[in-house]
């Protein structure tokens, strides 16, 4: 088997920094080197003790090697809404989303649509997706299809919706389970691939569909589970309309046995502290959406509230609510809506979130998110001299810090030199 190794400067994190200077948290190596087999990193270290004779060196030096970006929620369909005029939530769903979704029966606009969306994740330095397809199955058999082809690790599920929506995008109770059932028993654990429940959110289905999305989930406690969760007060207010016997939102997926450690539950902006404590007690992982909340005008996350309740916090970009597929991007407007509620966000804790911390999210730190011996390779390779303005500002840096938090408000697709997905770079040139 080829062996490898990928010099550069690397930064990893060990566990989540409690503060700046927190330098037990990481680990980096100024000359340093990874050794690459099979598609896993096989070793990390100083390059000058891991270099060899018979082993091929790529060198990315100066550039900085860390983890590949997770994103831990965003939606398939969605990648030719971002940008759309409207006034909040439930007017941009109706107005764009629903119709754009409507085009995704066609296998075809899949199987290319899912090829330019790995791509554009790629370009950007993401690695893992964690994605809403949309409510036909055929969409998430492309995604599905096409990320086993690139020996990507991957998360999805066809989304649940049976109501509130055009007719050409619900499905029922019985098919959105059945559907689901099929596309658990194809693609679950094949690869690097997992499967999300994927009820869209309470609006969207009937009791019917959320009895049938509990019934999923107790059959399959190996899948991950994803929704939306007090995005918006109109949603909120309509949720609870449509489940009267719900005391509020969060006890609406409550009732239907939805919130465990494997629940992923998107915004979980205006939550009482009832509801916060629920969460905690089922471990569910609310995901903070920073340039889709600011874009819609949904709120501000509170993610001091939610750590300080024992919750484990992931972020994420949610294209197309979102608007940009950097998660860099998502950490410069994150740091903006934290500094809105008085909360910092240091770069390396930053830096921590998009890697390990979303994988700890995930359950899945002992495979992606880190630089440690024995996970899978995937990584990226960042420059943040990559633009005029940013070399500018980088001439006057001295440290790593100063380095990452350029990287974290200025930086983009531009500084993502090359990212390698099972050991395999995936940007041209
Ligand atoms: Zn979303």
């Amino acid at each position: 088997m080829t062996r490898t190794l990928i010099r550069a400067r690397l930064l990893t994190f060990l566990r989540e920094p409690q503060s700046g200077d927190d330098t037990a948290s990481f680990r980096y190596i100024e000359d340093g080197a990874l050794l690459i087999e099979g598609g896993m990193i096989r070793d990390m270290g100083e390059f000058a003790q891991m270099s060899a004779p018979d082993v091929a060196v790529i060198d990315h030096r100066p550039h900085l090697v860390m983890p590949g970006f997770i994103d831990t929620h965003l939606h398939f369909p969605q990648t030719q809404v971002i940008a759309s005029w409207a006034a909040e939530l439930l007017d941009w769903l109706n107005d764009y989303t629903f119709p754009e979704e409507t085009r995704y029966g066609d296998p075809a606009l899949c199987a290319a649509m899912a090829s330019a969306f790995l791509d554009r994740l790629a370009d950007h330095g993401t690695t893992t997706p964690v994605a809403y397809a949309s409510v036909h199955a055929t969409s998430a058999e492309a995604l599905f299809a096409e990320a086993l082809r690139r020996d990507m690790r991957l998360i999805t599920g066809k989304v649940m919706m049976d109501r509130n929506a055009p007719e050409s995008l619900r499905d029922t109770a019985q098919s959105g389970y059945d559907d689901t059932k099929a596309l658990i028993a194809r693609w679950h654990g094949k690869g690097r691939l997992a499967y999300a429940i994927t009820p869209r959110f309470a609006i969207t289905s009937t009791p019917d569909q959320m009895a049938a999305a509990q019934a999923l989930a107790q059959e399959h406690p190996e899948c991950y589970i994803q929704t939306h969760l007090s995005e918006n007060h109109a949603e909120i207010a309509l949720s609870c309309q449509l489940y009267p016997d719900a005391v509020d939102y969060t006890d609406i997926y409550a009732r239907y046995g939805l919130l465990g450690p494997k629940s992923l539950l998107g915004h979980a902006i205006h939550l009482s502290n009832r509801e916060t404590g629920v969460l905690a007690d089922a471990g569910a992982k609310p995901v903070f959406c920073p340039t889709s909340n600011l874009f819609l005008g949904s709120g501000l996350f509170d993610d001091a509230k939610l750590r300080a309740a024992g919750l484990v916090t992931a972020i994420a970009t949610d294209i197309g609510g979102g608007t940009s597929y950097s998660m860099l991007q998502t950490l410069a407007e994150g740091y903006k809506v934290l500094q809105l509620q008085r909360q910092r966000l240091h770069p390396l804790r930053a830096f921590h979130w998009i890697t390990r911390g979303n994988a700890v999210a995930l359950g899945l730190e002992h495979c992606i998110g880190t630089l440690d011996a024995g996970t899978e390779a995937d990584f990226v390779v960042l420059n943040a001299r990559a633009t005029p303005a940013t070399a500018q500002r980088m001439d006057r840096a001295t440290t790593l810090t100063e380095e990452l938090f350029a990287l974290q408000v200025m930086g983009d697709d531009r500084a993502v030199v090359q990212t390698y997905i099972a050991g395999k770079p995936q940007k041209a040139g």
